[in-house]
């Protein structure tokens, strides 16, 4: 066994950007250009090579997070010369906010990202909110932003508002020639050049002289870009001082050093639609993103004991070691799963562990994904992102490994479902199909949840929002032919407490034969939101036995699954038990359990229990005329306005608002405003409910 390309020739890089930016355009040309894509298909015609699943063609959004492999030579080296040939992975992220959990899988396997932006929109609500995720997973990236060849786009504005909203640290490393329509070329102020794109989509990348009218705007830009490169570096610092020359190679060495220790953030411009600055873009992927080697090792745990922490380095002859990232459904080899390689090698036919679930699983086939076909592979090494073919056990968040060396690789935590709907089968016979379907679904997506009621038999579905649910309904009509009727949408509420309080509990039955004694005293405090459920074991002096601690937080939990405002699960709070007492026979876990609950209920009356509704952040995108109407409507909708902005022509609001008031707004947005605005929505928090809202919602009156 041996591999085929160095590991610091790896990239694993994700495209990442706000939907409509143009990240589907963008992935293409990069397939053209790396020469594994000889046709493109345009988005619009729905023939998009990295879009395969049906609904993601027709709504024109890509949800699923597959990886496909291509090849790369940086700038002006012979393509055929191999020796600078590097393997680009890209794992395609989702640009809907409905799946942020699928940005962040996909943020967790990949070692840097090209942050795509709109060049008329620059920074929007959603392109920050994956800057932040990618911040909380230490991603390097660099920006590209695209569409400058679009009316009111600008590349100047653009970086402004990354520099507003995302960070002080992007620098701009080219920028554009020609405005909106005569957006032309591109100048490269690390090579000092004049670029243009020329031939068939661009291919041919033709570098020249700085036309004389644009060296003092060149110049000046050069300047402002060196200072801050230089500043990452002491010698390279004496040398700019002392007025010398500072070659190209060094000014990569550093600013790849800087974007990967995330201290700059490198920004280039063009527009993947009319073919120009991608190949670039590429170069600056070779050039600046981190290979596996440079980023630190993932950090696992020992499957025995969370606390023993594994360090698994991106080294072929370490033990094995992988992630499984994605499970998807392909229409040809059944369940795919992909895995990211963080150490070791492995060959086809093996075994590896899988130590979530604790089976032992045969890979059979490796398959290396390009954008058009599907490689077999014999065998995979450290940094490799590969998929392999019909696993049972193993579900998204996996940890597969070397049977000898058991680890378990970071799980990711998903954000709270925060809508649900209830579903039923049209024929009463697909109940069991619609089950299983759902069962198939939910092992591809852990964000979406289902339940069961054991009792009326209704299937409830969790999501991430509308969209996100919808789509589950239409892929169970796709995929696994079973049609439902759906109910209304309904919010995910949640109780919390405001103060601190005590309450006690007893559950005591002493009449004749062996009776129930349980007796517990517990304090509540509240908690920020966010921080979850906390329970501390405050008894000293054997006030109640150790073995039935564990009964008395389970008694807890339960009684915080159906709060006391209105049945809603109970989040956010501390529980400390102080005090309580036991009788040498009567007492039993049932008994303590119940007398927790009662404690609980109790307790949490005491400290002021209310209902918290989940917020949304929204952004509004609009002609201004409508400006007056569509404010109106958000106000009567309880939403708070944090910014309305200028966006070209349009106007773009920016609120906070209630999910509860938000169904439907789709249609109400589009009579508003004839049909032109748009809006997007995302997760921000739990708040509390108004007291009047609070007492519709108790009554039943409201969902
Ligand atoms: P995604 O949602 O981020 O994947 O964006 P798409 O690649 O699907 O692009 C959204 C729309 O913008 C499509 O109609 C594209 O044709 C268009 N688009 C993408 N890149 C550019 C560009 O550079 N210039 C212009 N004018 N339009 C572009």
């Amino acid at each position: 066994m041996s591999r085929l390309y160095p590991i610091e020739k790896y990239r694993n890089i994700g495209i990442i950007a706000h939907i409509d930016a143009g990240k589907t355009t963008t992935s293409e040309r990069i397939l053209f250009y790396t020469g594994i894509s000889h046709k493109i298909g345009e988005v619009h015609e729905g023939a998009a090579i990295m879009d395969w699943m049906e609904q993601e063609r027709e709504r024109g959004i890509t949800i699923t997070s597959a990886a496909t492999t291509c090849f790369w030579t940086p700038g002006d080296y012979l393509k055929k010369d191999k020796t600078h040939e590097h393997r680009i992975n890209i794992i395609d992220t989702p640009g809907h906010i409905d799946f942020t959990a699928e940005v962040q899988r996909s943020l967790r396997v990949l070692d840097g990202a090209v942050v795509v932006f709109d060049g008329v929109a620059g920074v929007e609500a959603q392109s920050e909110t994956v800057w932040r995720q990618a911040d909380k997973y230490h991603v390097p990236r660099v920006c590209f932003i695209n569409k400058l060849d679009r009316m009111g786009a600008s590349f100047e504005k653009s970086l402004e508002s990354i520099w507003n909203k995302l960070t002080k640290n992007a620098v701009a490393i080219q920028f554009s020639v020609g405005e909106e329509s005569n957006f032309s070329s591109i100048v490269d102020l690390i090579e000092m050049k004049l670029v243009n794109f020329e031939g068939e989509m661009g291919k041919d990348v033709i570098k020249t002289e700085i036309p004389e009218e644009l060296k003092a705007k060149a110049n000046e830009w050069r300047a402002k870009m060196l200072e801050k490169i230089v500043a990452e570096d002491e010698s390279l610092m004496n040398k700019y001082l002392e007025g010398q020359e500072i070659s190209v190679d060094e000014i990569r060495t550093v600013l790849r050093k800087s974007t990967i220790d995330y201290k700059l953030v490198p920004v280039l411009c063009g527009s993947s639609l009319k073919n120009k600055g991608v190949q670039l873009m590429l170069d600056a992927v070779v050039h600046y993103l981190p290979s596996p080697l440079d980023v630190p090792p993932v950090i696992g745990t020992s499957p025995n004991d969370e606390n023993i922490k594994i360090e698994k380095r991106p080294d072929d002859n370490e033990p094995f070691a992988a992630l499984a990232f994605k499970i998807a459904t392909d229409p040809f080899v059944g369940t795919l799963t992909y895995l990211r390689v963080y150490s070791g090698q492995f060959k086809k036919g093996g075994y590896l562990l899988n130590t979530v679930s604790g089976e032992r699983e045969r890979i059979g086939r490796i398959l290396r994904m390009h954008s058009n076909e599907r490689e077999e592979v014999e065998d995979v090494y450290a940094g490799d992102i590969v998929a392999v073919v019909g696993l049972k056990k193993t579900s998204t968040g996996h940890t597969l490994c070397d049977e000898k060396a058991p680890v378990v690789l970071e799980k990711i935590v998903f954000p709270e479902p925060v809508i649900s709907i209830e579903v039923e089968p049209k024929a009463k016979a697909d109940q069991e199909k619609m089950a299983l379907s759902l069962k198939k679904l939910q092992e591809e997506d852990p964000t979406f949840r289902m339940e069961t009621s054991q009792e009326t038999g209704e299937t409830i579905l969790w999501g991430m929002g509308e969209l996100h649910l919808d789509i589950i309904v239409d892929r169970l009509k796709r995929e696994f032919n079973v049609e439902t009727n759906v109910g209304r949408p309904q919010v995910s509420y949640k109780e919390t407490i405001e103060n601190n309080s005590e309450a006690e509990g007893k559950y005591i039955k002493q009449s004749g034969g062996r009776g129930q004694y349980g007796h517990v005293k517990i304090k509540l405090e509240p908690k920020k939101r966010g921080e979850g459920f906390e329970f501390v074991n405050e008894i000293k002096g054997g006030a109640i036995p150790r073995e039935y601690i564990p009964a008395v937080e389970k008694g807890i939990k339960e009684a915080m699954s159906k709060g006391v405002v209105a049945g809603y699960p109970m989040i956010d709070m501390k529980v400390a038990l102080y005090d309580g007492s036991f009788h040498e026979v009567d007492s039993s876990e049932i008994a303590f359990k119940i007398a927790a609950s009662m404690a609980l209920q109790d307790a949490s009356k005491k400290a002021n229990a209310h209902l918290l509704e989940p917020i949304m952040k929204l952004e509004v995108v609009i002609p201004p005329n409508y400006l007056g109407d569509v404010i109106g409507d958000l106000s009567a909708r309880r939403g708070q306005i944090d910014e309305t902005m200028d966006r070209t022509e349009l106007k773009v609001i920016e609120a906070k608002i209630p999910l509860s008031e938000m169904f439907g707004y789709a249609t109400t947005l589009r009579s508003l405003t004839e049909g032109r605005g748009t809006f997007t929505m995302e997760f921000s928090h739990y708040e509390k409910v108004p007291g009047n809202i609070a007492q519709e919602i108790i009554e039943g009156k409201r969902k």
